[in-house]
């Protein structure tokens, strides 16, 4: 069976705390004690944090934060199996 394959990724070293992306999408995104946004579950990779996820509503879903967030930190991306 062929399952779409997605990541989240966000880099939230220049998160600006405006908290768009928890408005939007809270199944997701989450305002931490900094006042930062956190993408749940999601693990660090490098310089930014990535996230797994499986479903087109998931990748939907997480494309409006995308959308919303004003300095373009959040990206979705089909990940190659
Ligand atoms: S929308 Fe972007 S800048 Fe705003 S809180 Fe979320 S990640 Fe940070």
């Amino acid at each position: 069976m062929v399952m779409a394959k997605y990541k989240v990724l966000h880099f939230k070293k220049d998160c600006i705390s405006c908290g768009a992306c928890a408005a939007i999408a809270p199944e997701y995104w989450e305002m931490d004690e900094e006042g930062m946004a956190d993408l749940k579950g999601s693990k660090k990779v490098d310089d930014h944090y990535e996230l797994d996820i499986d479903s087109e509503e998931a990748k939907a879903i997480n494309q409006e934060a995308a959308d919303v967030c004003p300095v373009n930190i959040i990206h979705v991306k089909e990940k190659k199996s």
